[in-house]
């Protein structure tokens, strides 16, 4: 198949990055001069198993994709699963994959980390992958790729809960099911409601939320429960005014957080002790440094759950930089430069098992059971923004009737997005600037 003919394709399947970031999949296919098309399989969160489940289940649908889409980009595909993952890796040597077994630490499922990893190479701070000969797709939006190669858009999403819920469960959830529908199939939540936040997304990286009351999306991987109480929880929910506040007082600038921080080591030029000092004291704080901010993966790993001695978090004070500095629209330019990982760096990777560990994770360490036709949600409210880019504008009226599959939204013309389809047949009950509301037909 041809480049163009592939992107065409993909584009109308409204693919996204599935594994987290949600960067439209038919621009990143558009890359030239790639010579490597990495599938990335480490899944590195706590408590996720859904892509250990996909290479394992549905490994020559994975493969099969991944060979048309290399040939397309005229790169070599390669597999990136932890060896610890052997029936995986196992199965997609039997499909005639080339697998690279990785070790296991945090934050490998980086694709900077995966890169300098599985190839040796380093991308420089500000570019793309691509600026390497590398393109990376995470495992399940291959699989998506598969689907839009038989012209089956994006419905579903594959996800699992866990944490505090009675029993750990893995759904191909339809778009816009409520998260409060999947945890109440999971068995339940096991403690109070009221002592509990809910996680879209894994334990380090995941959006923190009082209620269980949002959309599953085409980036939604894990629904976890977790203690309102925990290290966590606690984190994630200080703001960051309050965190700033905290810095001043006892940041002692030991510079744990930049020896532990994952994009430091790998060889960019972050160094989140400076930004915190920068921060807290605002007669430090210069453009240079608060750039650094940009080349943050926002992996947690520099904060009191892995380094900071004084529970603090640099991570969300480079999540508030990034986004006001998105907001000016400020754009700063990075300089290609050469760059190779800190000499120290083998010694300070993180173990997945310390991370869990540390978090008070293990508690919770179920595999999750797959169940595929638990979920028949009554009523889906699809978001009209789940990619990088512009949100997607409605193509249904209220009162329409839809399959599903249908093309519900579309990007604005020549901006960066994708398309949305509906996730089940119904009636479009409503719909707004940012979401499209269907409700099942019996
Ligand atoms: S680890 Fe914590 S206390 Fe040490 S420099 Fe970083 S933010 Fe400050
Ligand atoms: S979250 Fe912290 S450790 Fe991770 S990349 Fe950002 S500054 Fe570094």
């Amino acid at each position: 198949m041809n480049k163009k003919t592939l992107i065409r394709k993909v584009f109308d399947a409204g693919v996204v990055g599935a594994g987290g970031a949600g960067f439209p999949t038919h621009v990143k296919l558009g890359a030239t001069g790639a010579d490597t098309y990495l599938i990335n399989g480490a899944e590195c969160e706590p408590l996720l198993d859904a892509d250990c489940h996909l290479m394992t289940t549905m490994a020559k649908e994975l493969v099969d994709a991944g060979r048309i889409t290399a040939e397309a980009l005229g790169a070599r595909l390669l597999f990136c699963v932890k060896a610890k993952h052997a029936e995986a890796v196992d199965a997609l040597r039997s499909a005639g994959a080339d697998v690279f077994e990785a070790r296991d630490y945090y934050p490998l499922g980086d694709e900077v980390i995966l890169i300098a990893d599985a190839l040796g190479r380093t991308v420089p701070e500000g570019h793309l992958p691509t600026e390497v000969g590398v393109v990376v797709n995470n495992v399940e939006t291959l699989l998506n790729i598969h689907g839009a190669l038989a012209g089956t858009p994006v419905t579903h999403t594959f996800v699992s809960t866990g944490g505090a819920v009675g029993r750990p469960t893995l759904f191909r959830a339809p778009i816009g099911t409520n998260a409060r529908e999947l945890l109440e199939v999971s068995g339940g939540i096991g403690i109070d409601p009221a002592d509990a936040v809910f996680v879209d997304g894994g334990p380090m990286m995941g959006r923190y939320s009082d209620t269980p009351d949002f959309p599953v999306t085409k980036t939604t991987k894990g629904i976890l429960v977790l203690p309102r109480d925990s290290l966590l929880a606690t984190l994630e929910q200080m703001p960051v005014e309050e965190m700033l506040k905290r810095a001043r007082v006892c940041c002692c600038q030991c510079n744990q957080c930049t020896v532990a921080c994952s994009r430091y080591l790998v060889g960019m030029g972050i160094e989140p002790h400076k930004i915190m000092r920068a921060m807290a004291w605002a007669g430090t704080r210069n453009g240079e440094v608060l750039r650094m901010a940009l080349l943050c993966s926002e992996c947690n790993l520099c904060s009191a759950l892995h380094a900071c001695p004084m529970g603090l978090s640099p991570r969300r004070v480079n999540q508030q930089i990034k986004k006001a500095l998105r907001e000016s629209g400020v754009t700063p330019a990075f300089v290609k430069k050469e760059a190779s990982p800190h000499p120290l760096r083998e010694y300070r990777l993180a173990p997945s098992g310390r991370i869990k560990e540390r978090l008070g994770l293990s508690v919770y360490d179920r595999e999750s059971v797959f169940e595929p036709d638990l979920l028949h949600p009554s009523e889906v409210r699809i978001p009209l923004k789940q990619h990088v880019g512009a949100p997607s504008v409605p193509v249904v009226e209220e009162g329409q009737t839809v399959a599903s599959g249908a093309c519900i939204a579309l990007p604005p013309e020549g901006v960066l997005g994708a398309k949305i389809h509906a996730s089940i047949d119904g009636n479009v009950v409503s719909v707004t600037s940012g979401m499209v509301v269907l409700r099942r037909r019996e």
